[in-house]
C-alpha cells in the first residue's frame, strides 16, 4: 500500500483492464441479489406484477437505490417475490454465467435461500435441483468452478433454518458445500441457531455467517463462538474490537468484504473509511466480493478497482487478495490446492 492512486498502472497498462483479466474468486454472491433491473422488468411483465408498467430506468430509480439497510431489505423482498419457478432462477444463473466469463471469475460460491420459495409455499428443493443441473452445464462449458451455500434467514427462525440445513446436507455431494445465516442481524439471537449449526458442522458442511455488517463486533464473536462459523460475511465491524481482529488473524477466519454493498446499504460509508484497508494491514484474511451484483449494480472488477483506488493497493497486494479468495473458499484441501496452482500460474502469466 502506498502508491499514488492516480498513477496506478499494473504491467504498464491501465489497472482496470488488468484487474478484469486477473483470475478471481467470488465467495459472497447471492443468487437472488443478482437480479438486475432488466431481469426484474422481464419477470414483472411475465407475472404482471404492479411493477410491470415501469421501464428499466424507473425500476432502477424505485427499487435499486436505498436509503438504508432496511430499505435495501424491502427491495430484496420485492425482487424475491418475482422469483417464482425454476426458470426464473435459471435466468439469473444464466446471467451469472455470462458475468463469470466477462470477469474471469474462476471460482464462485453462490448463496441460494430456499426459505424464500418456502415462504410463498413454493418448492425450494425443485429450484435447487434445477440450479445444480445448470451448474454442471456451466462448469463443463466454461472454466468457472461453482459451489453453493444454502442460506438460512435469521428473522424466519429455527424451523426454517433446520429445513435449510437438512436440504444442504441432502445435496452435499452434488455441489452444496455450506450452510449460511443471513438476513437481519438485529432480529433473533445467534444462540437460537446453535444446535442447527452444530448439526450441520457434524455433517461436514462449512458454516458461513453474516455478522458485523450492521451489527457490532459482538455479532462476529457470537458467529465464531456460538455457531462456529468458518467464514464471516462482511464482518467489517470487527475493526472496532482489537481483540477480535487478533482472533480473526490468529484463527485465519476469512471475512468476505463487500465495499459497494456497505456503501449502498449505509453499513459503512464512505468507502475510503471502510475498515477493509485496516483489516488487510492487520493481517486478517479479507477477500473482495459483490454481495448482490444486480441489486448494487457492481461487478468484482469494480470492487477491486475501488480497493486499489481507496486503499492504494499495489499489484502484489492485489494478487494476495485474489489468492485469499481461494484460501478462504469452502473447497476440500486437495481441490483448493489445485485451484490455487491454477490461479497462481494465470497470475504469473499475466504479470510476467
Ligand atoms: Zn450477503
Amino acid at each position: 500500500m502506498g502508491s499514488d492512486p492516480e498513477t496506478v498502472t499494473f504491467r504498464g497498462s491501465d489497472s482496470s483492464e488488468y484487474l478484469r483479466r486477473l483470475p478471481k474468486a467470488e465467495l459472497h454472491l447471492h443468487l437472488e441479489g443478482s437480479v438486475t433491473p432488466s431481469i426484474l422488468r422481464e419477470l414483472s411483465l411475465k407475472y404482471q406484477t404492479k411493477y410491470h408498467s415501469l421501464s428499466e430506468e424507473e425500476l432502477n430509480q424505485q427499487l435499486f437505490q436505498y436509503q438504508d439497510f432496511y430499505a435495501f431489505l424491502e427491495s430484496y423482498q420485492i425482487v424475491c417475490e418475482h422469483l417464482r419457478e425454476p426458470a426464473d432462477y435459471l435466468k439469473v444463473l444464466d446471467r451469472l454465467g455470462e458475468y463469470f466469463r466477462e470477469e474471469n471469475i474462476g471460482y464462485a460460491e453462490i448463496i441460494y435461500t430456499p426459505a424464500v420459495p418456502w415462504k410463498f409455499e413454493r418448492d425450494g428443493k425443485e429450484i435447487l435441483i434445477a440450479l445444480l443441473e445448470k451448474t454442471r452445464e456451466l462448469e463443463s462449458t466454461q472454466g468457472t468452478m461453482i459451489r453453493w451455500i444454502l442460506d438460512c434467514v435469521r428473522q424466519f427462525g429455527p424451523e426454517s433454518a433446520q429445513r435449510t440445513a437438512e436440504l444442504a446436507e441432502e445435496f452435499q455431494d452434488r455441489g452444496v458445500v455450506g450452510l449460511g445465516l443471513g438476513g437481519d442481524e438485529n432480529s433473533l439471537e445467534m444462540k437460537v441457531f446453535k444446535e442447527i449449526f452444530a448439526w450441520a458442522r457434524a455433517h461436514r458442511l462449512f458454516l458461513h455467517v453474516h455478522a458485523g455488517e450492521i451489527g457490532g463486533p459482538q455479532q462476529v464473536w457470537d458467529a465464531l463462538l456460538i455457531l462456529g462459523a468458518n467464514r464471516i460475511g462482511h464482518g467489517i465491524q470487527a475493526a472496532r474490537d482489537s481483540k477480535l481482529v487478533d482472533y480473526l488473524r490468529q484463527h485465519t477466519v476469512g471475512l468476505d468484504v463487500c465495499l459497494t454493498s456497505n456503501l449502498k446499504t449505509g453499513a459503512w460509508t464512505p468507502i475510503s473509511e471502510n475498515p477493509f484497508g485496516l483489516l488487510f494491514q492487520r493481517g486478517v484474511p479479507v477477500s473482495l466480493n459483490t454481495d448482490d451484483p444486480g441489486l448494487f449494480q457492481t461487478c468484482l472488477t469494480e470492487e477491486f478497482e475501488k480497493a486499489v483506488r481507496f486503499f492504494h493497493l499495489n499489484q502484489e497486494e492485489v494478487h494476495r487478495i485474489v489468492l485469499q479468495g481461494v484460501h478462504s473458499s469452502f473447497l476440500p484441501h486437495k481441490e483448493k490446492m489445485v485451484l490455487m496452482k491454477r490461479f497462481q500460474e494465470e497470475i504469473h502469466r499475466l504479470s510476467a
